[in-house]
């Protein structure tokens, strides 16, 4: 319960829909398959989420909310070659810092697991838990010692809509995970797990992309790009989905953003917005994640090749379509 503990906590847990990526992600790198995400009240009532997988062990549980406690980076050169999605170690403490946790751990194969307590970052108690596998983290009256924070939010329709779209994202990234979302006790979605991104996508784009879909699935120097992009002749006026992954990540990119619309640009008809939702992968040591506290902006060690790739990609999905 720090001050430090809440300026830093204020980089990485910007509103509701933040600790649910971060709690997301942390499921996922635990080899979940099924992942069930509940709030109440936009998430400040209460952020639950469930998962399946490997659990930690009683000291693992307890350290897991000290600064910089990453079970998954060892050495620099693993911060240049980073294959889960966290290895900072900032996202419980910071949530902690901000809120009331509580949470529940088995590690697999032990006969007892783990509860604990938090109230502002600080452990209150801890006792056992019947053996049930996976973790649950639950967050309660988040930004409760930061009233700054908590008057920037929006309404909790809004912040529900930003945790919804977090939770599509990691739908999206991650097609074999059976992810289900509830708020306020009624269930809003639940994505099945499918063996392919192209069914994940159409399971959560359906009305969008239906049967206008085209496949891009280009691989060169060490570079891939999937997915879908809409043929814009036939697609219907609207932003949504624009939607794109550097290595199972959703991210923000001025230069792949500009490289689509290159891409699109003789193709697209007035009013109407490029859709798509594409998986960038790139080998973890031509792309910096480590730029923005959220993981949400990456910097690439040759923007002009990524460019070029991303654009005749595109160029060429949306050039086959029309013959
Ligand atoms: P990071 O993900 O960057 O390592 P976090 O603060 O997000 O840091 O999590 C700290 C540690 O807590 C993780 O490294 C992991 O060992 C453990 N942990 C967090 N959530 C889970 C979970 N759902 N299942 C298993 N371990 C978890
Ligand atoms: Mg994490």
């Amino acid at each position: 319960g720090d001050v430090i503990g809440r300026i830093a906590a204020g980089e990485v847990v910007e509103r509701p829909a933040a600790v649910v990526k971060e709690l997301l992600e942390n499921s996922l790198d635990a080899g979940s398959s099924t992942i069930t995400v509940e709030i109440k009240d936009g998430g400040l009532g209460l952020i639950r989420v469930s998962d399946d997988g490997e659990g930690m062990s009683r000291r693992d549980a307890s350290l897991a909310f000290e600064r910089h406690a990453t079970s998954k980076l060892q050495s620099d050169a693993q911060l240049s070659a980073i294959r889960t999605m966290g290895f900072r170690g900032e996202a419980l403490p910071s949530i902690a810092a901000v809120s009331n946790v509580r949470l529940r751990t088995v590690a697999r194969n032990e006969p007892v697991g783990t509860q604990l307590w938090l109230a502002g970052g600080t452990i209150a108690r801890v006792e056992d838990s019947p053996a049930i596998p996976g973790t649950s983290i639950e967050v309660s009256d988040l930004f409760f010692n930061t009233p700054a924070r908590r008057k920037f939010l929006k309404s909790t329709t809004t912040e529900f809509s930003h945790i919804s779209h977090v939770v599509q994202q990691a739908g999206l990234a991650w097609p074999q995970v059976h992810l289900r979302l509830v708020h306020n006790g009624y269930e809003v979605f639940v994505l099945p797990g499918v063996s392919s991104a192209r069914d994940r996508v159409l399971q959560v784009y359906r009305a969008a992309f239906g049967d206008r879909a085209l496949a891009v699935d280009v691989e060169r120097d060490g570079l891939s790009l999937r997915g879908f992009i809409v043929d814009p002749v036939r697609a219907r006026a609207g932003r949504t989905p624009q939607e794109l992954f550097v290595n199972r990540r959703p991210i923000k990119n001025s230069t792949i953003q500009h490289a689509i619309i290159d891409g699109y640009s003789s193709f697209l008809a007035k009013g109407h917005a490029p859709l798509f939702v594409l998986f960038l992968d790139v080998e973890p040591q031509r792309v910096d994640v480590n730029v923005h506290p959220t993981k949400r902006e990456v910097r690439f060690a040759d923007t002009e090749h990524i460019h070029q790739m991303v654009r005749s990609a595109v160029r060429q999905t949306l050039g086959r379509a029309q013959v």
